[in-house]
Parts: structure tokens; C-alpha cells; sequence
């Protein structure tokens, strides 16, 4: 029995945050980890912005609902899900996803939730728990499933790792130097054919 893990941004959809920064022309919500390296530190910043803007979660959604999921990503989603169940492991939260999981045809997707008050006001962030990426492969294989897993960036090589077989996909050249083990995707085709070269049954 196999399972399919994906990450979601970078491999089916655009950066959520990067991309939420250009369509409301806020500069300051571009910072990524690479700005602020501490997460916790990085997402106070941007709750601070939100509630400065008074950018409350029905703006913030209306806003992600004119992003669309990277092209050719509901074909590729749709092609995998006939070969192997699919998971979606991704470090966003439930709210702000929502709008793309729409246009994705919602597939199933383990990630994180928003606090939000009576108004709509982004308050808090709740992880649902440490390195969920990796511990969902364990889970899994506590369940009997082998696992493939893809993804494009540093947050998913401890799941790449713990999965059966790993797979990158438009990795930045960091990633492809430190973990030369994994194979590299570059397009769709190309991880398809990565997905049935890991699997045992093609
Ligand atoms: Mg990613």
C-alpha cells in the first residue's frame, strides 16, 4: 500500500504569503524565514501587519481566492490522485488555504490553524504539532503505508527523509548541494515519472 505526500506551496501553489504581499501591495509581509529566521518571531511580525492594515481573515481570504494554483497543477494533482492516495503536508494554515484547496478540488491536508476572534481579527497561530511534515511519514508508516513524499524546500527534507522514497521538486540550489540523495524534478512530466520510479507497483 502506498501513500503520496506533497508539499503544497512551491510545488501545486505560489508562495501564500509572498504572493498575498503582491496583491495587496504590502512590502512589508514579503519577509520570509530567510528575514527572520525565527518562525514564531516571523509570524508576530506579520499578525502586527495584518491588524495594522485591519486586514481581518474574510479580506485575507478574499484576497488568496484570485491567486491560482501554479499552472498545470490541478492536471498533475488529478493524475496522481488515480495512482496513489494523496496527502498534502504543508506548513499554512487551514484558513489561508482554503480559497486554493477550492480551485485543487480540496484534497485531503494536514496543516496548521489561525486564531481567529468574533470580528474576523487574526490573533494567534496554533502549530499543530513540532515537525507535523515528518511525524505525519511516521504515522504512516505506523499504518502499514509505504510513502513517497516530494517537496521543494528545507521544510520538507526531514519528511523526504523519513519517507521511503523522497523527491525534489524546483529545489533552490542550497537544498539540491546539501541533500544530493534526493532526485531532482524540474517540471511535472519529470515528477511523474519520479513518483513511478519510487513506487513498487508501476
Ligand atoms: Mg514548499
Amino acid at each position: 500500500m502506498e501513500i503520496a505526500c506533497l508539499d503544497l506551496e512551491g510545488v501545486l501553489t505560489p508562495e501564500i504569503w509572498i504572493n498575498f504581499a503582491k496583491h495587496t501591495g504590502i512590502d512589508e509581509l514579503k519577509a520570509t524565514t530567510r528575514d527572520v529566521p525565527d518562525y514564531d518571531a516571523l509570524m508576530r511580525q506579520r499578525l502586527r501587519i495584518l491588524q495594522e492594515h485591519q486586514l481581518g481573515l474574510p479580506d485575507i481570504q478574499c484576497v488568496i481566492a484570485k491567486m491560482n494554483p501554479l499552472e498545470g497543477a490541478q492536471y498533475f494533482l488529478h493524475w496522481l490522485k488515480e495512482r496513489f492516495q494523496v496527502i498534502i503536508l504543508s506548513d499554512t494554515f487551514y484558513e489561508f488555504a482554503m480559497p486554493l484547496m477550492k480551485q485543487l478540488n480540496y484534497p485531503v491536508l494536514f496543516c496548521n490553524k489561525l486564531v481567529v476572534d468574533d470580528k474576523g481579527n487574526v490573533v494567534d497561530y496554533k502549530l499543530r504539532q513540532k515537525d507535523q511534515k515528518r511525524q505525519s511519514i511516521i504515522a504512516l508508516h505506523q499504518l502499514n503505508f509505504r510513502v513517497i513524499a516530494a517537496g521543494d524546500s528545507y521544510n520538507d527534507t526531514s519528511m523526504l527523509m523519513e519517507a521511503d522514497a523522497g523527491i525534489l521538486y524546483k529545489p533552490p540550489q542550497n537544498v539540491i548541494d546539501e541533500f544530493p540523495q534526493f532526485p531532482v524534478t524540474t517540471n511535472y512530466d519529470e515528477l511523474q515519472q519520479a513518483f513511478l520510479k519510487s513506487s513498487d507497483r508501476f
